[in-house]
This record gives structure tokens, C-alpha cells and sequence, in this order.
């Protein structure tokens, strides 16, 4: 029987959406040997991609800089033109290319939908950024000099994706690299591979260039391999775990390549007994069940004061028997299926850990019909400090309620982690907000608020979160160099 996710891809007008070719050199390339891609909600085949493999790699590399010539001498202003372009075209596509992400993703359909527009703003934000690369001039400290800083594309830049959000981290970090005048070269994840050459067809509808964006999928050792040796690579963004981003620091070290890194989070959600028992429970759903708690700013350890502590349980258990587990596609979910079984696993590791040690456990009932990628959303409370979830990230379904006193004892808690990426810290006293703002380590914080990412805000995180920026102002610098340069002896 056809399943529900191949039924919607048969109806897409766009057929070569799933064509599943790889993009090299401004050619759509197909081969013998094909990698499938499935449905994570129920393991049905749903396409296959070409694999490439490193003389692949090699020639994308080629090509790439072949482009970088003419694509850093076109004018910003006609390169954020093509940019636009591009991101109007995955707005005219919004629906086939949501229904696409679901499908092999996973996330609720109206979650795919907020990920193309969010994706699409990127591009609409760097087309912008790119003309506003100014530079600097600097008073002088020398008789008779000019000081200038100049902003230039770095070179070739690669970019290796993750399958939590394919569009969206394709086109932030695409977006930064080719605003900024660098070709780019996309490694999707294997999990995840249509939507990124779906969405690198309207790319070249745009009017990208030849070589200028190309997308390969394969093995992930093969692919990257290549690409961290070679000279002419000279920038490498990476979104996925810490472990991954740690071995490409590594190999990216050898031809001391500009790194960006987007790694996990282990985000601290800090619940003050000052505040709406209603708008806290509301912000710590959202936090924690977005992309069905496959998203890094996931609230991993909600801490609650000891004050509110109870009736806090109560509501968000309440509020969490509302969500509705199922397939993307069907209209009413609210949690899909894990994207990968690994995923799951962890998720089931950590509430087994957690009721070994004590903690109380709330699952909503498993519909049995469900597949192994599932995970029922699930309420870990009471949990201590020494339990797995609240040392580790989650990236699934599963909340961890933690009790607190004291605003320096929840500050030393959440700040005893390597991760720092996001926090979110509810009260209605502006002191404390403003103190714990400034003391949480970590690169962003969400204060009476779990909605603050968009295009305009500097996105990443301290620690082993990672290092660099995407989005803001800042994410193009992610691909461009400073030259300074010094006019001497002007005096008539
Ligand atoms: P991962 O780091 O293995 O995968 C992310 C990307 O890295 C994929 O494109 C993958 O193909 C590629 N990759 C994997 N191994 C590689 C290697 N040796 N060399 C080059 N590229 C490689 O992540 P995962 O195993 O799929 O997920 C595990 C955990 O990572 C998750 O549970 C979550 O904690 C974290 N994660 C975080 C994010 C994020 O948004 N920061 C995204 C995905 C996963």
C-alpha cells in the first residue's frame, strides 16, 4: 500500500523535486548508484538521491572555484537581486517544498511551512547584508596616511547541514556565503536530501550562476574528506552535534580554514515563583516541543522555583496531554516521529535513566501503531542533577522538570554545563531579569519570551556549542576577510 507521504510527493507539480540529482558544476547529475530516502514516521521508501563520492567532490570544488571570479566581481546589489529572486521563488513553492520537508523530516507540516519562510528570509536578509558590507576607515595614527579596512569574500566556503531544519540551514549559511561573494558547497544530511536540491532547482531559476552553488550527497566521511584537505576550501560552516563539529575543527585545522560551528544545545529554562503560571507553562511548551524537541534551543532542564514548583507540574503535565502524536502530514499533529531511530533511542535511554534514579515519569499512551521513531511526549519531574537528561541533550519529546530555591543557586546549575547556547529566564522582576541576562553563559537568552529566532538576530553559541554567528549583521563575516590597508605619504 502507498503510504501518506508518498501519496502527497506523486501529487507535486514540481516532478523534479524529487529527482533526487545532485547539483555539480551547473549540471543536474544522476548515477548508477542511488542512496533511499524514507518516511521516518513509518520507514516507507519515498525516493532516492544520487550518491556522490569524493571525485565528485573534487570537481564540485573545481568548479566552485572557477565561479568565484566573476560571482565576487558581480556587484552586491545584482548578486542580492538574484537572492531575492530566490527566496520568492520558495515562497511561489512554500507548499510543495513543506510537504517535501514532512515527508522525510518528519515535523509537522505546519512547522515545514514556518521553515521555508524562515528559510527564505535569510536570503531576503543577506541580499540586504551584502550590500552594507562597508568596511571602515580609521583615524590615523600616521602623519600623512589613509587607514582603510576592507570586507572580501574569503574563497570558496562548504557547508555541512543537519536534517532538523534541511531549508533552513542550507539557506542561512548559503545565503551569508553568496551575499557575501563566495560560492558555496552544500552537504545536506543523508536523512534529508530532497529538500535541499529542491530547493537548489529555484536557486538556479534565480539566475545563480553556474558553479556558484552546488549540492552532493553521500557518505559524510567521503564527502567532507575532500573538502577539508583541499587548499581552495577556505571556509567550512557546520550545524549538527558537538562530537561531529569537534573532528571538522580538527580537520578543518590542517589547512587553517575559517570554521563556523552551530553544535548542541542543552538550553536551561528558568521559571521564577513571581511569575503567570499560564504564560510560563505556554513558553515552556513551546521551547520544548517546536520541531517535536529536535531543535537545539529545546529547553532541556526546566527549573522551577520551589514556590510554583507543584501546580507547574500539574499544568505543563495538563498542557502536555493536549499534543497529539502522529504523522506530519495529518493536519491536527503536534509531534511527528524522530527523524533518525539513534534520535529515539537516546530519548528512551534517558527516561529509563531518569526512572532508575528516581524521578516521576508522565507518558501519554503510545498508540501502538506508532513505529520504533516515535516517542511519546513524556514529563521527567523531580529530576536531580546527576541524571543523564539534565547532563545531556536531549533532542526528542521528553521534558525534565527540576526544582529550585534560589536565583544563585539556578544561576550555578544552569551555567555547570560545556553547552551555552540558548537560555530562557521567566520573571516578573526586571532586576533579576537583567542580572541573569548578563550572568547566563550562553550566546543567546530568551527573557518572558521562547520566540526570538528570525534572520536579524545573531544566532550561535559559547562554549562547545560552537563558535561564529549565522544570521545578523554578523553572519556574513562568517565568509569574508578583513584587509587593511594603509595609504602612506599623502602630504602635498
Ligand atoms: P550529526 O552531527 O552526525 O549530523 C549532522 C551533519 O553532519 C549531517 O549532515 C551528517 O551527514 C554530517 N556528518 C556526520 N558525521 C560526519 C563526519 N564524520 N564528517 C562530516 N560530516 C559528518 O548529528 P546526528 O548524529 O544526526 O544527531 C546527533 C545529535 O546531534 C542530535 O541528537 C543532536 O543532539 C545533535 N544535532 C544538533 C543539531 C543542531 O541543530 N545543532 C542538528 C542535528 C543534530
Amino acid at each position: 500500500m502507498v503510504g501518506l507521504a508518498s501519496r502527497h510527493l506523486q501529487n507535486l507539480s514540481r516532478r523534479d523535486f524529487v529527482a533526487g540529482a545532485a547539483l555539480i558544476d551547473g549540471c543536474w547529475t544522476a548515477g548508477e548508484e542511488r542512496d533511499v530516502v524514507l518516511d521516518p514516521a513509518t520507514g516507507e521508501e519515498i525516493g532516492d538521491v544520487v550518491h556522490c563520492g569524493a571525485a565528485d567532490m573534487n570537481l564540485a570544488i573545481a568548479a566552485a572555484e572557477r565561479s568565484f571570479h566573476d560571482w565576487r566581481e558581480m556587484l552586491p546589489q545584482r548578486r542580492g537581486a538574484i537572492l531575492r529572486s530566490w527566496a520568492s521563488l520558495m515562497r511561489d513553492h512554500s507548499e510543495e517544498l513543506a510537504v517535501l520537508v514532512t515527508s522525510e523530516q518528519g515535523k509537522p507540516l505546519a512547522e515545514a511551512r514556518y521553515e521555508i519562510a524562515y528559510g527564505a528570509g535569510f536570503l531576503e536578509w543577506f541580499a540586504a547584508e551584502g550590500e552594507r558590507a562597508y568596511g571602515e576607515t580609521i583615524p590615523s595614527h600616521k602623519p600623512g596616511s589613509l587607514l582603510h579596512v576592507r570586507m572580501q569574500p574569503v574563497g570558496v566556503a562548504a557547508a555541512i547541514t543537519p536534517w532538523n531544519f534541511p531549508v533552513a540551514m542550507m539557506t542561512r549559511k548559503a545565503g551569508a556565503a553568496l551575499a557575501a561573494g563566495c560560492p558555496i558547497i552544500v552537504k545536506p544530511a543523508p536523512e534529508t536530501p530532497l529538500s535541499a536540491l529542491a530547493v537548489a532547482r529555484l536557486a538556479e531559476e534565480a539566475g545563480l550562476p553556474r558553479g556558484v552553488l552546488q549540492v552532493l550527497v553521500g557518505d559524510p566521511i567521503e564527502l567532507s574528506t575532500p573538502l577539508l584537505g583541499d587548499t581552495r576550501v577556505r571556509a567550512l560552516s557546520f550545524t549538527g552535534s558537538t562530537q561531529v563539529g569537534r573532528l571538522l575543527l580538527e580537520g578543518a585545522a590542517v589547512t587553517v580554514k575559517k570554521v563556523s560551528l552551530e553544535l548542541g544545545g542543552h538550553a536551561p529554562f528558568l521559571i521564577f515563583d513571581d511569575v503567570d503560571l499560564d504564560k510560563a507553562v505556554k513558553g515552556a511548551m513551546d521551547a520544548k516541543f517546536a520541531t517535536s524537541g529536535q531543535d537545539c534551543l529545546a529547553a532541556n532542564r526546566i527549573y522551577v522555583q520551589k514556590g510554583i514548583y507543584a501546580p507547574f507540574v500539574e499544568a505543563f503535565a495538563a498542557a502536555m496531554a493536549q499534543l497529539k502524536v502522529g504523522h506530519g502530514l495529518e493536519p491536527a499533529t503536534n509531534i511527528g516521529p524522530m527523524t533518525k531511530l539513534s534520535v529515539a533511542n537516546k530519548c528512551r535511554a534517558q527516561i529509563d535513566d531518569a526512572a532508575a534514579r528516581g524521578a516521576r515519569v508522565t507518558t501519554a499512551k503510545q498508540d501502538q501503531s506508532l513505529g520504533r521513531n516515535f516517542v511519546p511526549p513524556t514529563l521527567l519531574s523531580d529530576v536531580t542533577d546527576d541524571m543523564l537528561i539534565a547532563r545531556e541533550e536531549t533532542f526528542g519529546p521528553v521534558a525534565a522538570v527540576l526544582p529550585f530555591d534560589s536565583e544563585d543557586e539556578v544561576l550555578a546549575r544552569a551555567n555547570a554545563s560545556e553547552m551555552g547556547l540558548a537560555a530562557y529566564v521567566y520573571t516578573d522582576n526586571l532586576r533579576r531579569a537583567l542580572r541573569l541576562s548578563e550572568k547566563i553563559e550562553c550566546g543567546m537568552v530568551g527573557v518572558n519570551t521562547a520566540s526570538f529566532t528570525g534572520p536579524p538576530i545573531p544566532f550561535g553559541g559559547w562554549k562547545q556549542s560552537g563558535i561564529g554567528r549565522e544570521g545578523s549583521r554578523h553572519g556574513i563575516e562568517e565568509y569574508m576577510e578583513l584587509k587593511y590597508v594603509c595609504f602612506g605619504d599623502l602630504a602635498a
